[in-house]
């Protein structure tokens, strides 16, 4: 509501100011607005009860969004429903069946390899007992069948599947998972972080110990000495020189 002597311009109805201060629709009804409707997205991504989509929610390097997945499972279970977590079974850094986060926060999840069929993995934790939804963290090292197996999962199964992934690597080029989700998923967000410009990053670099910018070399390395900067895309050109 305007504060006191604050005049509303114009007639017919709120105006566009008046109506972004308000929770009402136009018809003034509040009453459909629930406890998850008021949440952030981050918080609770979905609403339960709605129909199953598959989301990508993808970003660059150290996003944090293993820390994003892991407060929104959190939160899935803190009102009393139970989330199935699993991550690609190549991930050297959380050890075998965990996620883990840089901020020191971490789960236990079921790991996939590119044989697994993660459908049949889905539903047989389905079979056990109802689960709200089901998280995918590292969902770049998904193969592309294994995406089509969580639409299926999604479609068949009807239960939410959020993957969470990379979108490109040190390269430029899109992982296969996120290839695959890009052209699968119904819904895509992006975990959003910045380069030291201030700009939103979008890419990857890969540096030796010595700091060098490393552009040849496969497109997963485990267990190297490499790090990862996220820039722009600008300040990636120039790191890269292209
Ligand atoms: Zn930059």
């Amino acid at each position: 509501m305007l504060a006191d002597g604050v005049a509303v311009v114009g007639v017919g109805g709120p105006s566009p100011f008046e109506r972004k201060l308000s929770p009402c629709n136009d018809n003034g009804d509040v009453a459909s607005l629930t406890a998850f409707d008021t949440l952030p997205r981050l918080v609770l991504p979905f609403r339960p009860g709605r129909m199953a989509k598959l989301y990508f929610n993808y970003s660059t390097m150290n996003a944090g969004k293993s820390t994003v997945l892991l407060q929104a499972s959190h939160n899935y279970r803190e009102r009393g429903m139970d989330t199935y977590l699993m991550t690609a079974a190549l991930d050297g850094r959380a050890g075998v069946g965990k996620i883990a986060s840089r901020i020191g926060i971490s789960a236990e999840a079921d790991t996939f390899a590119n044989e697994d069929d993660v459908f049949a993995m889905i539903k047989s934790r389905l079979d056990q007992s109802k689960i709200t939804c089901v998280f995918v963290d590292e969902a770049q090292f998904l193969t592309e069948d294994q995406v089509w197996q969580l639409a299926r999962a999604v479609d068949d199964l009807k239960v939410p599947v959020l993957a969470y992934g990379l979108r490109v690597d040190f390269q430029g080029h899109l992982f296969p998972g996120s290839a695959a989700l890009l052209a699968l998923a119904d819904e895509m967000r992006e975990v959003r972080t910045i380069c030291k410009c201030g700009r939103k990053a979008t890419m990857v670099i890969r540096q030796d110990e010595n700091g060098n910018t490393i552009t040849e070399g496969a497109q997963v390395q485990i267990g190297g000495n490499e790090t990862y900067v996220s820039l722009c895309r600008k300040h990636w050109r120039e790191a890269v020189g292209s």
